[in-house]
């Protein structure tokens, strides 16, 4: 007999494409042999772990066949003290997309719809779609989140608000004022999901953190893998009402997170110098790029990441497959609604000036 799992799947599951992520470094030397490969691709830090995290990391490897704390004391205690909340506010998860994907499941059915802006990171039209909640889709402004129109989108049966700030993959930046005008506008028993995956880099950008006691429905996410360079390990958190983290710890699997994660995300709390020498290169890099991509006559989105989308004269997918084939992997984003740009991860300096020289190759081949 046959089992045909595809027609046994829940209908939103059925509807889901699977993630495409940057494309590996070793994906790349396989298909075209080529041994000099940088990849700008997935908003990773340039300048890797911090010697801290690296040691506390390789220090966990005593202890591989013990579980981890399932509670995660010590980093939920670093992390209270760092940024003056409890630490029952904070919920760990495996990546923060842990904690996007719990609170989708939390709050999210087929009989719910979900808000977020055009050109908002994937992972929220993927929640949306795997718990079959109707996504509410505003039109952005200056490819950035229009937070007047989100607030109008909102619908009887919105159950979550999900806001990238700064957003990914436009770069956008809102103000403190600015959400907290949002948040004044929004009904109380709407939950908004403030996803600061990239707070450490964005100076203008507002600090969710500081909103949480006046709005009980406010949820920040952060992350580890960004600006403390630890995306192998997949560590993010949640700063929410106690109410808000006792249910995101009923659902949250057991020991979610690892213990050589929990060890080296602690460790990087406290090297503040590399997390200071890791935003200084950015902002560097960023303006590098910015530079090179206006003297190329493109239109580059200013951002407040650790990354630029880029504006091509042509549908990206050439161009990207051009910059492969000279070893310089970088991400298309036709799949956020952007064909025509592609996003840069900010990378070293040097980095930086290989990627505009390849670019330069690349739209050469068009002229
Ligand atoms: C990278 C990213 C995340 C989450 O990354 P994790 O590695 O799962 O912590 C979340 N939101 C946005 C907007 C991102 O770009």
């Amino acid at each position: 007999m046959a089992c045909d799992a595809l027609t046994l799947a829940n209908a939103g599951v059925r509807g889901l494409q699977p993630y495409q992520p940057g494309k590996p470094i070793e994906e790349l030397q396989r298909e075209l042999g080529l041994s000099d490969i940088i990849k700008l691709a997935s908003n990773e830090n340039p300048l890797g772990a911090g010697a801290a995290a690296q040691a506390a990391y390789q220090a966990a490897a005593a202890d591989l066949a013990l579980y981890p704390d399932g509670s995660g004391f010590r980093l939920k205690q670093a992390l209270a003290a760092k940024l003056g909340v409890d630490a029952a506010q904070i919920t760990l998860g495996n990546g923060s997309n842990d904690l996007l994907d719990l609170l989708g499941r939390i709050f999210l059915s087929p009989s719910a719809s979900v808000v977020f802006s055009e050109y908002a990171f994937v992972v929220y039209p993927i929640t949306a779609q795997a718990t079959g909640a109707r996504p509410l889709v505003v039109p952005a402004r200056d490819w950035g989140h229009d937070l007047e129109a989100m607030a109008a989108a909102i619908q009887a049966d919105t159950r979550l608000v999900f806001i990238a700030n700064p957003n990914n993959p436009t770069g956008t930046w809102l103000t403190q004022a600015a959400i907290r005008d949002f948040l004044t506008s929004v009904p109380e028993n709407v939950i908004v999901v403030l996803d600061e995956a990239y707070f450490e880099y964005g100076d203008e950008a507002s600090d969710g953190v500081a909103l949480l006691a006046d709005f009980p429905n406010l949820v920040v996410t952060r992350t580890f893998s960004k600006a403390y360079g630890l995306a192998a390990l997949r560590v993010g958190y949640s700063i929410s009402s106690l109410a808000m983290a006792d249910l995101l710890n009923r659902l949250r699997m057991p020991f979610n997170v690892s213990s050589p994660a929990l060890a080296a995300a602690e460790a990087a709390l406290s090297d503040v110098a590399h997390l200071q020498q890791s935003v200084a290169i950015n902002r560097a890099g960023r303006e590098q790029l910015m530079q090179g991509f206006a003297e190329l006559g493109l239109t580059a989105i200013p951002s407040a990441g650790n990354f630029v989308a880029v504006e091509l004269p042509v549908v990206a997918a050439e161009v990207y497959q051009r910059l492969l084939a000279q070893g310089v992997i970088v991400r298309p984003v036709g799949v956020y609604g952007l064909p025509r740009h592609l996003r840069i991860s900010v990378g070293l300096p040097e980095q930086n000036s290989r990627l505009l020289q390849a670019l330069a190759i690349a739209l050469k081949a068009d002229a």
